[in-house]
């Protein structure tokens, strides 16, 4: 399946979590064989581009598309978690969302110095959230260059925050 099919497979819904946001709901995505399985066949043929070592996605739906995409790469991958989930000692950046703040941690152990991780979650929007887990990975010693979505929200400025970083973004859907 391509882009434009997979996006067909993408429901909108209007005003939720709260009133004027149109939310990109991936979950019929998710459910749909064929547009699980081309969604992570069009990521890996981006990330076979990238030379990663690693892949690292953000809790939760960055763990779907992660860890399939990392098996699909026979890459290992790395859980950049909400607060308070791992039981051992942690690092953490607490971001602001497009609606709230949260914060994120990484077991710093996971990554080695100099490693390049592709860092992946399913949707960029005002791109607070990607950034988070790229300055915990590069806090961790790993070399983060590019960050992989299924899909981008343009209009929302998420690639122009994540250039600022030093952060290439990638997306199957746009
Ligand atoms: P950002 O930090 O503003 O780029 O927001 C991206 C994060 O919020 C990602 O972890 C997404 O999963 C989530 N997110 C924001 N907007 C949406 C949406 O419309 N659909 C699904 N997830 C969203």
């Amino acid at each position: 399946m391509g882009p434009d099919e997979l996006k067909g497979l993408i429901r909108t819904v209007p005003d939720f979590p709260k009133s004027g946001i149109q939310f990109r709901d991936i979950t019929t995505l998710l459910a749909h064989g064929e547009g699980l399985a081309g969604s992570i066949k069009q990521m890996a043929a981006i990330a076979r581009s990238l030379d990663a070592d690693a892949v690292a996605g953000i809790e939760a739906r960055g763990f779907i598309f992660g860890t399939a995409l990392a098996l699909e790469l026979e890459l290992g991958f790395v859980p950049l978690r909400k607060a308070g989930k791992l039981p051992v000692e942690t690092i953490g950046e607490d971001y602001a969302l497009e609606y709230g703040t949260a914060r994120l941690e990484l077991d710093p152990t996971l990554v080695s110095d100099g490693e390049k991780v592709l860092l992946i979650d399913d949707l960029l929007a005002t791109g607070g959230t990607a950034i988070a887990g790229a300055r915990l990975l590069r806090r961790a010693g790993a070399v983060v260059e590019h960050a992989l979505f299924v899909i981008d929200l343009p209009e929302l400025g998420g690639a122009r925050a994540l250039a600022d970083e030093t952060l290439k973004t990638h997306s199957v859907i746009s």
